[in-house]
């Protein structure tokens, strides 16, 4: 243990740390949030935070996408922070209410074998496990990502969305989904067209229920692709 303290110790001088949502320099003592994020997390009021999905009874969000939500996520997603993933996890629990939660297992919408490889963790699974850790409901990957969905650049019809992830998955251990309540978890819920088409998939393997949880949700007001859905290397994706 004496060992990881000392290693502590000198990565906090390399890297001190930051507020995870407005990446302001930490004093000693804090953890995770300032002070100031602590007390005013802008987080979304309970009435505003569940949303009806083709094939999902509800889809709550603790968030907007947008501020500094939106860059803690693209630090999360794309700037290797993969520590953030379990704050998130924590925050969920802490901040959503059971009933909006309720269910007897958890998965997340899995990342492609590729796309894990290069970014070195599955952002959703890591915000999955945290938040099972902290309500004790078992969490387990019921989901495969089969299809490398392609790149849309210049499309931004839902419908083009629709079609380009469809039978990117495949159900596993369908005895843990068959009669199942089911939580299925993301980080980000843009259209609605990836938590759909996973919710497709667990169904027709038997789930009882599927209902989904996101740390932050986009508006969809506009066509619009946003960040979200938008890599690295400028491709755009439905699930990143
Ligand atoms: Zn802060």
């Amino acid at each position: 243990m004496k060992k990881y303290a000392l290693l502590n110790r000198f990565l906090d001088l390399l890297y001190p740390p930051r507020c995870i949502l407005c990446h302001r320099f930490l004093q000693q003592g804090e953890r995770e949030l300032c002070p100031e994020c602590r007390g005013n997390l802008p987080i979304l009021p309970k009435e505003e935070r569940s949303q009806t999905l083709l094939g999902i009874s509800s889809c709550c969000s603790l968030f907007d996408y947008e501020g500094e939500v939106r860059q803690s996520v693209l630090r999360y997603k794309f700037g290797g922070r993969s520590f953030y993933g379990r704050i998130y996890g924590d925050m969920l629990a802490e901040w959503v209410d059971r009933d909006e939660y309720d269910c007897d297992i958890i998965t997340w919408v899995p990342l492609s074998r590729k796309r894990k490889r290069s970014r070195g963790y599955d952002q959703a699974k890591l915000i999955a496990d945290a938040f099972a850790r902290r309500t004790g409901i078992p969490c387990r990957g019921l989901l495969k990502k089969i299809k490398n969905t392609a790149p849309q650049s210049g499309t931004d019809s839902r419908e083009a969305r629709r079609m380009n992830i469809a039978d990117a998955y495949m159900p596993l251990c369908p005895e843990e989904i068959s009669g199942r309540r089911i939580l299925l978890m993301d980080d980000i819920v843009t259209t609605g067209a990836t938590l759909s088409e996973c919710a497709k998939v667990l169904t027709r393997a038997g789930a009882k229920d599927v209902r989904a949880l996101t740390l932050a949700r986009t508006r969809q007001k506009s066509k619009t692709i946003n960040d979200a859905e938008l890599s690295a290397d400028g491709s755009i994706n439905d699930h990143i």
